[in-house]
Formats: C-alpha cells, sequence, structure tokens
C-alpha cells in the first residue's frame, strides 16, 4: 500500500506550487532542438537552448556518432574503472586537454556529476570555499556534497572576495581554501573576474575553480574564458560541460596530471557510475576537433549575439550587461515577464521567462540565446514579433 505520509506530502506541496506559478509545465519537441523547433505541432524560432554552436544538429557529429556505435554498441558497459573505458575515452581525455591547454582532463557524465564529483574529491570538513552568490546550483550541491565550510560572497565582487579570502585563511581554521566561480553567468551573460580571482588566489593561496559551462566554445575563441584572459597554467580546475557548445552531454575537468589522477581514484561518479556512451564520446571528440581547427562558428555566434543585442536595443528594451551572446531582455515584473514569454510563444517565438527565485524579486527576464545556427531571417522575424508585443504590452513607446 502506498504510503499516506508520502501522499499527502506530495499532494500539499504540488499544490503549493501550482498556486504559486512555480510548477514547471516541460513542452516535448517534436524536432531537434536547433534554431527552429517544433512543439504540438507548431514551429517556433528557437531562442532557449544552450546549443551555442548548432553543433547538436551537425551532421560531423552525426556521422562520428553513427560509427562509434556500429564499432562500439550503444553502451560503455561499466563504470571506468571496471572496463567501460573504450579507448575512445581516453582519446576524447587527450582531446579536452589539447582543447583547454592542460597537461590532463577526466570526461564524466554530465556537467551536473562532474562539479559532484570534483568537489568532494579534494575538499572536505576541514576546508573553506568561497563561491560566488550566484554559482550555478551544480556547484553549490558539489560544495554542500564536500562538507566544506561553504562562505559566498557576492556577485563578482572582488573586495567583498578578498575580505572573506584574509579572514578564512587567517582564521587558521581550515586546511585548504578554495576559490569557486562561473566562468560566464548564464542569467545575465557576465564573465567572471578571473584575473582579479587569480591576484587574490595567489595573495592568500587559494585554489581555484572554474566552471566554465557557458564560456567553453563561446569566449576565448572558443577555447573558453580561462584561455579569453590567458590565464590557462593559473587555474586549477577547469571544468566544462559536453552538452551547451559541445552540443552532446557529459562533463569534465581540465588540469595538471596529477590533479586528474587524484580524480580518476577518488571521484565517486567516475568510480560508481557507468561512463558516457560511444555515441556521446565519439560525437565530442569530432566537435572539440571542430573547435581547435575552426573559429568559424564561433564568429557566427558572435555575429548573431551581437546582431540581436544591438537590434533589441535600439528597440528600447533594456538587454542588462550581458558580455557575451546570452541576452536578457529584462521585463521586471515576474506576471508580466510570464505573460511577455507567453505571448511570444504564441506569435511564434520559444523564449523562456526566468523569474524569481532564479533571479532576484522585481528583475524577471526573457533570456534569449542566439546561436551560430540562426540565420539573420529568423532574428529579423523575432524581433518583429519583440516589437509588436512591446509595444501592445507597453513595454516600449
Ligand atoms: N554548470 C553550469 C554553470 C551550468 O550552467 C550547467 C547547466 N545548466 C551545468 C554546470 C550542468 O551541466 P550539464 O547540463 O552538462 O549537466
Amino acid at each position: 500500500m502506498a504510503s499516506k505520509v508520502l501522499d499527502d506530502f506530495l499532494k500539499q506541496n504540488l499544490e503549493d506550487l501550482k498556486s504559486r506559478g512555480l510548477y514547471n509545465v516541460i513542452d516535448p519537441l517534436e524536432s531537434p532542438n536547433g534554431p527552429i523547433i517544433k512543439i504540438a505541432g507548431k514551429e517556433l524560432i528557437n531562442l532557449s537552448s544552450n546549443n551555442y554552436l548548432g553543433l547538436a544538429t551537425d551532421e560531423r557529429l552525426k556521422e562520428a556518432a553513427h560509427q562509434a556505435i556500429e564499432k562500439f554498441g550503444v553502451g560503455a558497459g561499466a563504470v571506468r574503472t571496471i572496463n567501460g573505458t573504450l579507448e575512445i575515452h581516453i582519446e576524447l581525455e587527450k582531446k579536452l586537454a589539447e582543447f583547454k591547454h592542460t597537461e590532463a582532463a577526466i570526461a564524466y557524465q554530465s556537467g551536473f556529476n562532474c562539479n559532484m564529483a570534483a568537489i568532494s574529491a579534494v575538499m572536505d570538513k576541514n576546508d573553506a570555499i568561497l563561491s560566488d552568490e550566484l554559482n550555478h546550483a551544480s556547484i553549490i550541491d558539489g560544495c554542500r556534497l564536500s562538507g566544506a565550510k561553504i562562505i559566498r560572497f557576492k556577485h563578482s565582487d572582488m573586495d567583498d572576495l578578498r575580505a572573506k579570502a584574509k579572514e578564512a585563511t587567517e582564521s587558521g581554521q581550515y586546511n585548504k581554501v578554495m576559490v569557486i566561480t562561473d566562468g560566464v553567468f548564464s542569467m545575465d551573460g557576465d564573465i567572471a573576474k578571473l584575473p582579479e580571482i587569480v591576484e587574490i588566489a595567489e595573495e592568500f593561496g587559494l585554489i581555484t575553480y572554474v566552471d566554465d559551462a557557458h564560456g567553453s566554445g563561446v569566449l576565448g575563441k572558443g577555447a573558453g574564458t580561462v584561455k579569453h584572459f590567458g590565464l590557462s597554467d593559473k587555474i586549477d580546475f577547469q571544468i566544462g560541460t559536453l552538452s551547451k557548445a559541445i552540443g552532446v552531454v557529459g562533463g569534465y575537468v581540465a588540469g595538471k596530471k596529477e590533479l586528474i589522477d587524484w580524480l580518476k581514484v577518488r571521484s565517486r561518479p567516475f568510480l560508481f557510475s557507468t561512463s558516457l556512451t560511444p555515441g556521446d564520446v565519439a560525437a565530442s571528440i569530432k566537435a572539440i576537433e571542430i573547435l581547435i581547427n575552426s573559429t568559424e562558428l564561433n564568429n557566427r555566434l558572435w555575429e548573431n549575439g551581437n546582431y540581436l543585442k544591438k537590434k533589441l536595443k535600439s528597440l528600447g528594451f533594456d538587454i542588462g550587461n550581458s558580455e557575451t551572446p546570452i541576452t536578457p531582455v529584462i521585463i521586471g515584473d515576474e506576471v508580466k515577464t510570464q505573460e511577455f514569454s507567453k505571448k511570444l510563444y504564441e506569435a511564434g517565438v520559444y523564449a523562456k521567462s526566468i523569474v524569481f527565485p532564479t533571479v532576484p524579486r522585481g528583475t524577471g527576464r526573457i533570456r534569449n540565446m542566439p546561436t551560430a545556427a540562426h540565420s539573420k531571417e529568423m532574428l529579423d522575424q523575432a524581433l518583429t514579433i519583440y516589437e509588436k508585443i512591446g509595444k501592445e504590452m507597453g513595454i516600449l513607446s
């Protein structure tokens, strides 16, 4: 018999979420997640995917995946340390190290579990972590899992970070102190102040950890935020995902050989969860080769991002202070933001609203993610719809 305690808990909490408009309704796609998607028979211009370079549907990646499936099958069959390491897993890790300009790299099944794995393999209850208050959920969970003392610093506030680094290191309470930041913050598109963070880390002897999920493939001509600032030899942990610009799925840490050796013996998802599938691995290798050898897709992404931003701004929208192609359109009021997104959908644009608690109250926004795969015509069409709804709702004069 089902548990009444569980039934009551679920009923109460689901109803509560629904009544507050916080229950996620999921719209399944009837098409690939490209620049145009199909939902419930309706074609929409897609401004909500992390497929920054359009590689999720690239023929070269599909072909590489097909070949790997023919050769190795669809599953790796075991965890990495039993016999789930295929030769292509090793090839992927070599390519990732080349891509990130580090000695070595280790692949995980997702960016999320990579953060859970990497932080807790190195930090423990005798340590402290200085974490930007806007860091991604997987970083927060990885920090919690480690048992280390979590000290949040104000978003990209270097005075606050310095003061907290000083206090933590001078207290003598902790064996190790780490500073963790996203490379690019996905809600606003701003870039972490890595040169200052490295300076503070050097002054106080901090371990440095950058999750570049949204910077890889985007900044540094594709190589990421750390390369963008020329700091490849100054960051201990370079985290990335294979699910955004790379277009597939998976996560990785790139760094010094000893660090990667340690993660291979101590990080739990590497030891206890089956490795990436052959198709994922081969497609990811192909994507990284494309990124190493050409900046064509990266250039197109920036062209599209700059175009969309310039046009939205000249229409009169508040697009915040993004430094990357991520383009928020800040509406403010939560209800209005959700209404705007709904109207966009009805008119043929898929662009999700992001409201409290994901972003601070009163800063509701539509987050637009232009990609290299969008044509100018698609962007122009979306802009026409934006202008019409902006006027209708009194957001534009
Ligand atoms: N880190 C950051 C900064 C992210 O934005 C995301 C994805 N939303 C992740 C990690 C998780 O990556 P994945 O989707 O590969 O699990």
